[in-house]
């Protein structure tokens, strides 16, 4: 008989749970509002045990859930949502309310490594070992692997919160910093700064421009800091797909030649990538953590 996994993508909004066969095959999947912590939690413990009780049981479990999260697993707070402005979130013990009602294997990790690990078991990021995974929509955030391993560190990456020069027409839309990349550049910074949504802003607008270079600066960064062999970008605003050549050419320039790798100056195009499996990446990845849980 083929293991159960179960994965869980847990979003501000909603939570996706589902269960299926290890190779990403769903065979069940519901999503539950994002209300309380103890509503939302329960919910999805209630439809993995019917789920359970009706497939078979479950091999083990992956999270991928919004942060910030405590991922160091000698922390009295591991698995726990931090402080966070979602009302009632604060503290959120995600993975002490699966674990009191399934004695499996659980990972968990940020919704963004979930999706670069969808990405890498599926997807565009398939036999890499450092790739970063960013997604640019109501907030941007990144993730990916550096060595063969999820990025974790003291916490886990915030590439969103770079700071990036900004012009004098530019808002931020952070509450914590007027001049960073989610705060400038996320799709309520579009908005904000152009008075209509990003998505029905037209190709050819000034804004994709000013997005574009934005986007270009903060890759510059990430390339010159964790060297990624690939950048795979996702999220509501990249679903405009003429940003990609804008933004290849600008990270070409940005870049000016320095890094002399062939990938880079003569293969952009494989380089910097969309992603693989669209609206999936969550779920899927959640289905991955659940395969690492398994191995470890
Ligand atoms: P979330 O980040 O909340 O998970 P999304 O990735 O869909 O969800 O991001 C939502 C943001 O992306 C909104 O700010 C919205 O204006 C913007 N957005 C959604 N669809 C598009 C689109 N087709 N083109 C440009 N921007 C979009
Ligand atoms: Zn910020």
């Amino acid at each position: 008989m083929t293991k159960l996994f179960a994965g869980i993508e847990g979003g501000g909004t909603k939570f996706v749970v589902a269960v299926g066969r290890p190779d990403g095959k769903i065979l069940a999947e519901t999503r539950i509002p994002t209300t309380t912590p103890e509503e939302t939690l329960s919910r999805c413990v209630d439809f993995l045990q019917a789920q359970a009780d009706a497939l078979g049981s479950l091999a083990a479990i992956g999270v991928a859930c919004f942060g910030p999260l405590d991922l160091q697993p000698a922390s009295v707070n591991y698995g726990h949502i931090l402080s966070t402005p979602k009302n009632g979130w604060s503290n959120a013990d995600i993975l002490g309310s699966l674990r009191k009602a399934f004695d499996v294997p659980i990972s968990i990790d940020t919704d963004v490594n979930g999706a670069a690990l969808g990405e890498w078991r599926w997807g565009a990021a398939q036999g890499l070992e450092n790739f970063i995974y960013l997604t640019i929509g109501t907030g941007i955030g990144g993730g990916g692997m550096l060595n063969g391993n999820l990025m974790h560190g003291l916490l886990h990456p915030e590439m969103g919160h770079i700071p990036l020069p900004k012009d004098d027409d530019a808002i931020s839309v952070c509450p914590f910093h007027d001049d960073c990349f989610e705060g400038l550049a996320s799709g309520p910074a579009i908005e904000m700064r152009w008075g209509v949504k990003a998505e029905e802003l037209p190709v050819g607008h000034p804004a994709w421009e000013v997005e574009a270079s934005y986007i270009a600066q903060a890759l510059r960064s990430f390339i010159c800091t964790l060297s990624p062999q690939r950048i795979i970008l996702g999220g509501g605003v990249m679903a405009q797909a003429h940003l990609f050549p804008l933004i290849r050419e600008k990270t070409l320039v940005e870049l000016n030649g320095y890094i002399q790798s062939p990938e880079i100056l003569k293969r952009i195009d494989e380089y910097i990538v969309p992603v693989a499996l669209d609206g999936k990446a969550g779920i899927l990845g959640a289905f991955a953590l659940a395969e690492q849980a398994l191995k470890k």
